[in-house]
């Protein structure tokens, strides 16, 4: 703690002298300084931040009481300790009721004198240091905020020009990419009819430029999201065909057993509102990924479930899992589990497929979602809604038609 700082004010000249020995005597190293008039104590306490002020309640020129409210509208948080005469028993009441810290009484009995006056000057100095502590924490509260605000807008300008390089990128690559494949075709085609053994380099090329196109689309697409330019074009589309038709272009995998599961009874057609070839790139992801990360033998099994306002297509493998503090993410952008690998097919793939699906989906008022066990396999899930049902369904009617509009 510092010396404490204290005021006293008394017209009495000899209190006046012997007050300060007698204190330092009692409590140590004291600063002090002293008034004989209420005004020119008003003076010392205008510039001067004192732990607390001593004052005889009765001074010649301002009734105690006013005293006490000037010293409070200066030094709000100095505390008053007010000399009365015998008898004002009555007017130290008043003074306290004021906001006076405490009274001494004449004669003054100095040991409590004492005890009051350290009371009031650790209370003081204790205000002080909390005071000063609020004030250091609202200084480290606001750098910290402007520190929060200018990594906000580094990160907002970093991905900002990430979106700006993926669009530039995708969109630069994809033209000559395009012609490139033309001409490997092309060239593919001719070395095929001539019978020349070079054939099998150019089919190589051939697959490789199908992945890197898959690549440039994915970075396209989410290129399209990120700028709101990912348009749909919808048209009545039957569900049930597009199914058939994704697990049977996804058979050319030789390596598992893929099938369509239709849950419970389904109606011959089942027609929708949607973008077709947006609606098939999903099917396509998430079968694709099923067959990707699971084990060659493993099943794979696409169902279809019309529900009272929805219908729900599930894909569901017997490969790794997914732990669930991943399953949380890998909706996200560019996320990958590191440790699942890749077991059919390609291992080319940026995180970007189920990201891109999920903005699809929603896009179509629908949602898409994931369960998993690990060790045990996954299901994904997209539920896309019945808006109107045009025509009922009869079941177990043959031939039956469900026209159904979102
Ligand atoms: P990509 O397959 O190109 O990495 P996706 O967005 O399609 O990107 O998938 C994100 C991640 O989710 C994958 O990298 C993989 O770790 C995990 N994942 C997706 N589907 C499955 C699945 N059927 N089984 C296990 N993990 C999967």
């Amino acid at each position: 703690m510092t010396t404490p700082y204290i005021l006293i004010v008394d017209d009495d000249r000899a209190l006046l002298q012997a007050l300060p020995e007698a204190l330092r005597l009692r409590m140590g190293a004291l600063d002090i300084d002293t008034c004989e008039s209420a005004a020119s104590a008003l003076k010392q306490l205008a510039t001067h931040d004192y732990d607390a002020v001593v004052t005889d309640i009765k001074m010649p020129g301002m009734d105690g009481l006013a005293m006490l409210e000037r010293i409070h509208s200066v030094r709000p948080d100095t505390p008053t300790l007010l000399i009365t005469g015998h008898g004002e028993h009555d007017l130290a009441v008043q003074a306290l009721r004021g906001g006076a810290y405490d009274f001494i009484q004449k004669p003054i009995d100095r040991d409590y004198f004492v005890a009051s006056l350290r009371r009031a000057i650790q209370m003081r100095q204790l205000r002080r240091e909390v005071e000063e502590q609020r004030h250091a924490l609202e200084r480290h509260a606001a750098t910290l905020e402007q520190v929060v605000e200018e990594r906000t807008r580094e990160l907002r300008e970093a991905n900002e020009a990430k979106d700006l390089f993926l669009s530039i990128a995708s969109h630069e690559l994809k033209t000559p990419l395009t012609t490139l494949k033309t001409m490997t075709q092309l060239a593919h085609r001719r070395l095929l009819k001539a019978g020349a053994p070079e054939a099998q380099y150019l089919g190589t090329m051939e697959r490789s430029i199908q992945r890197l196109e898959t690549l440039v689309h994915d970075l396209l697409d989410t290129a399209r999201i990120t700028s709101g330019k990912l348009t749909l074009r919808r048209e009545p589309v039957d569900l049930i065909e597009l199914c058939r038709q994704i697990v049977a272009e996804q058979h050319g995998d030789n390596e598992h057993e893929i099938t369509l599961v239709p849950q419970g009874q389904l109606p011959e057609t089942l027609e929708l509102d949607v973008d077709r070839d947006r609606i098939g790139q999903v099917l396509t992801n998430l079968l694709s990924n099923a067959v990707k990360y699971s084990e060659p033998g493993t099943a794979v099994r696409m169902s279809l479930t019309i529900r009272a306002d929805d219908v729900v297509i599930a894909v569901e493998d017997h490969g790794p899992g997914i732990a669930p503090e991943h399953l949380a993410h890998i909706f996200d952008q560019f996320y990958q589990v590191q440790e699942t690998s890749v077991q059919a097919g390609s291992r080319i793939g940026l995180g970007l497929g189920l990201y891109i699906s999920r903005d699809i989906v929603e896009r179509h008022g629908g949602r898409i979602w994931a369960e998993s066990k690990l060790g045990h396999g996954s299901t994904f899930s997209l539920a896309l809604p019945l808006v109107r049902r045009l025509a009922p369904v009869e079941e177990g009617a043959p031939g039956t038609t469900s026209a159904v509009r979102s």
